[in-house]
């Protein structure tokens, strides 16, 4: 936050609350380079302090609620954004409250909330339940909200869009993300647009957004009541930047599409496979990048940033399922030779 002071709306008076946060890698993917024939650039958001991209917005957010005399935070979570405001609050002394849909919280995400100190109660219902209720106690009592519906969170997240033109130094071709309350999306293109009017680029990428197939308002063009997906951080019916997020796509001449959980497991243990550990709503990044490509609408030589949104240690069991049970063996150097296939 304090590398970006001037883009943002901070004064001399602003406190930055910081983690650390941002300065996230851009790792070049050689073997998705290689299968869409495309140039593929993953934007690792899981390095961030919580292992999200929460903590960008997350910590403009804090700061000027502390500028602005709050004692206590809330917001509704679907896990990611209660350990991000959890963590910060903590780092600013302030209270945070959180609201989750009840048991659709991985477990990492809700220890994150748990052990920073934040009061965590879990309502019957969806996210979009969970929202309401915070945007209810925020008008009726003194308490700051700090989900993306605070402009704070999408002007801090809008510094991943710096990061990658200052990495590239150029905007890229395409731009491929998850898209679940559709804040994210807003903030890049809103980061973008700024690029191209400080005359650091000539024009934003091609924004290409992925909502879960069974969690797709924004593609169906309705709210979806039970939004239902194995990429929790996405299992939103009713996102709250839905019109943000239209437009982006519109002006940039890109889209909003869906992804099937069968296409977003795949991609998960793809990118697993060379080395990246990804949350699955991150994953719906790669299935996404690959549809585009299969559908033999990604140019060839595009230089294409997908952003990885948070990381896969949140969700621990999702690899632990899917693998078998590590073998048991005696202290025996020939036995471990022959069980891990070591040729004499
Ligand atoms: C919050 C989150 C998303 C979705 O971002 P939106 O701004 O709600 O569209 C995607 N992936 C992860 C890991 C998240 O935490």
């Amino acid at each position: 936050m304090e590398e970006y002071r001037d883009r943002l709306p901070m004064s001399e008076a602003t406190p930055v609350v910081t983690l650390r946060e941002g300065g996230t890698p851009l790792i070049f993917s050689e073997r998705l380079s290689e299968r869409t024939g495309a140039e593929v650039w993953l934007k690792y958001e899981g390095t961030n302090p919580t292992g999200s991209f929460k903590d960008r917005g997350m910590s403009l957010a804090i700061s000027k609620a502390v500028e602005e005399g709050a004692r206590a935070v809330i917001c509704a979570s679907t896990g990611n954004t209660s350990a991000s405001a959890a963590a910060y609050a903590a780092k600013a002394a302030l209270t945070c409250g959180v609201i989750v849909p009840r048991g659709k919280t991985a477990s990492g995400k809700l220890a994150q909330a748990l052990v920073h100190g934040a009061t965590v109660l879990q309502v019957d219902g969806s996210f979009d339940a969970a929202l309401r209720i915070c945007r209810s106690l925020h008008e009726r009592y003194p308490v700051e909200l700090v989900n993306s519906v605070n402009p704070y969170r999408i002007e801090g997240q809008k510094t991943g869009a710096f990061e990658v033109v200052d990495f590239l130094g150029r905007a890229p071709d395409v731009h491929v993300m998850p898209v679940g309350n559709a804040g994210n999306i807003t903030a890049y293109w809103q980061g973008y647009q700024e690029e191209v009017a400080a005359g650091r680029i000539r024009r934003g990428p091609v924004m290409r957004g992925y909502q879960a197939a069974g969690a797709a308002p924004i593609v169906r063009g309705e709210v979806v009541a039970e939004p239902s997906t194995i990429a929790t951080a996405i299992r939103i019916g009713h996102p709250a930047s839905w019109q943000p997020a239209l437009a982006a796509a519109r002006d940039s001449g890109g889209s909003i599409r869906s992804v099937t959980d069968r296409q977003i497991l795949q991609a998960y243990r793809r990118l697993a496979r060379e080395g990246v550990f990804v949350e699955m709503a991150s994953a719906a990044s790669i299935a996404g990048l690959l549809d585009l490509s299969d559908a033999g609408e990604l140019a060839k030589g595009a230089r294409v940033v997908c952003v990885l949104t948070g990381h896969g240690l949140k969700e621990p069991d999702w690899a632990i399922s899917g693998a078998s049970q590590p073998p048991i063996i005696r202290d025996d150097t020939a036995v471990a030779a022959q069980m891990l296939g070591i040729e004499p």
